[in-house]
């Protein structure tokens, strides 16, 4: 067990492509396990793949990340660290658990396909470690490169999993893993390794789509002397629509949704939330959501959403969040926003009208703007009498009650025939926030002018 405050976790994402709400989860869950026990984040980018790797990328990674509230307190790239995996394949070679084969992918594909025509697991048969030096010879001479293969034990290794409790893979089930191309490039499993345990890793909380390389991570890990770090695999997410979530799912990609002008901790809490037996609701704060999470209450199976949900938790937030809060994201809204109108009142009038900040703009225009007021013919006569009895200003949250008793004493009528073709006409809809609030926002210059 590590000591609390020694714990240092790292979310590893490959910069290949843009971050999506799947990934959100495993960079959160890693956040708030670290807020929770006092622990440090490593920020790794995983960069091995050099073909597909971008610079973009891994600034638009660290800038999306920004925008959720995870801010590394560490960040490592594995391009940079390559002289370091170098030095675990020496000594994996030394230790004799690292041997070069030739197949070329034709060859094993062959093999593969005899073996399972044979009913045999299609398992790497090892016929490179019967190979003399003699044959490896003829071969380089003949301008073959060796890639490098890990040898595993074949035993069952096992760990006490944060999320999946006491878990086994037998690795006498798997190939010895190629750990180095021909090209000398790295696959992901070594490099995740020696980074692991040379940058102080304590827990490595990821997707459960790892659990089967943590089985082959964990001999490697005691192959170069460990420690090893405990472990939890969190459930995957996908959506009720059925889209799966993999990096190239653009539409769910956290600038996608900052770019439609969701708030941060919506995604974020439906990231962490979304299939556990919490409350699915918005929280304020990275801190307050991490009162709602505990990696053992993770499911195992996966974590269905419903894309409306990201609609309705933004709304829920935006309807409970206060002035303060509001004030710089409503000028961030921009278009035309007018200190002398859109101020505490107006969020108050206006938040439970929202699903989103941009909707605001709305209603900042029937507040300040130039609405096209909606009037039937029937009712000319009628909003001329209400104009007739407006009080005068200045106007308060009890103007519209006074008002409105003046309206239905002057033209007899009440009810919905009262009411609604004054909301259409001083706002040019049929619904939206209380006509009490926005009246004295509105102000009696404008109002006069739209009911006539
Ligand atoms: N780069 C790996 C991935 O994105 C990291 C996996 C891990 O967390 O070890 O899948």
């Amino acid at each position: 067990m590590t000591l609390a405050g020694s714990i240092k976790v790292r979310f590893a994402p490959s910069p290949t492509g843009y971050l999506h709400i799947g990934n959100a989860r495993s960079a959160l869950l890693n956040h708030l396990f670290a807020l929770q026990a006092g622990g440090r984040v490593l920020l790794r980018i995983d960069d091995t793949d050099r073909e597909r790797s971008r610079e973009h990328f891994r600034d638009a990674i660290i800038e999306d990340l920004a925008w959720l509230g995870v801010v590394p307190d560490e960040m490592a790239d594995q391009s940079k660290r390559k002289d370091r995996h170098d030095a675990a394949v020496e000594r994996l070679k030394a230790a004799g658990r690292l041997y070069p084969a030739y197949e070329t992918p034709d060859e094993l594909d062959r093999r593969r396909k005899r073996q399972l025509a044979r009913g045999q697991p299609p398992i790497y048969d090892r016929a490179a470690l019967g190979m003399s030096d003699a044959d490896r010879a003829a071969l380089e001479a003949a301008g073959r490169r060796p890639h490098w293969r890990f040898r595993l034990d074949g035993r069952s290794v096992g760990w006490n999993d944060l999320v999946r409790g006491p878990q086994t893979v037998d690795t006498a089930s798997l190939s010895d893993p190629v750990l180095v191309r021909e090209d000398g490039t790295f696959l992901y499993t070594l490099p995740s390794v020696v980074d692991d345990i040379e940058l102080g890793i304590t827990h490595v909380i990821r997707g459960e789509d790892h659990v089967t390389n943590t089985g082959v991570q964990i001999e490697i890990f005691e192959a170069l002397g460990g420690p090893v770090p405990t472990f939890g695999h969190h459930n995957l997410l996908a959506s009720t629509s059925g889209e799966a979530m993999s990096k190239r799912l653009g539409s769910l990609s956290l600038r996608g949704f900052r770019h439609d002008g969701y708030e941060p901790m919506t995604i974020a809490s439906l990231a962490v939330l979304v299939g556990s037996s919490e409350d699915l609701r918005a929280y304020p704060t990275l801190a307050a959501l991490a009162e709602h999470v505990d990696l053992a209450h993770v499911s195992t199976s996966t974590a269905m959403f419903d894309p409306h949900d990201f609609e309705t938790l933004n709304a829920r937030l935006l309807h409970d969040m206060p002035w303060a809060e509001a004030e710089p994201r409503l000028r961030a809204v921009g278009a035309g926003f007018d200190d002398a109108v859109a101020g505490p009142a107006f969020w108050l009038a206006v938040r439970q009208n929202l699903r989103l900040f941009s909707d605001a703009k709305l209603w900042f225009e029937v507040v300040s703007g130039d609405i096209i007021p909606a009037v039937e013919a029937e009712d000319r006569a009628f909003l001329d009498a209400a104009r007739d009895v407006l009080p005068a200003e200045p106007w308060d949250d009890t103007t519209w009650s006074t008002w409105t008793e003046r309206v239905k004493a002057a033209t007899g009528r009440k009810g919905k025939a009262l009411f609604m073709p004054l909301r259409r006409a001083l706002t040019g809809l049929d619904h939206g926030p209380e006509l009490k609030a926005l009246l004295p926002l509105i102000g009696l210059r404008k109002t006069s002018a739209r009911l006539s």
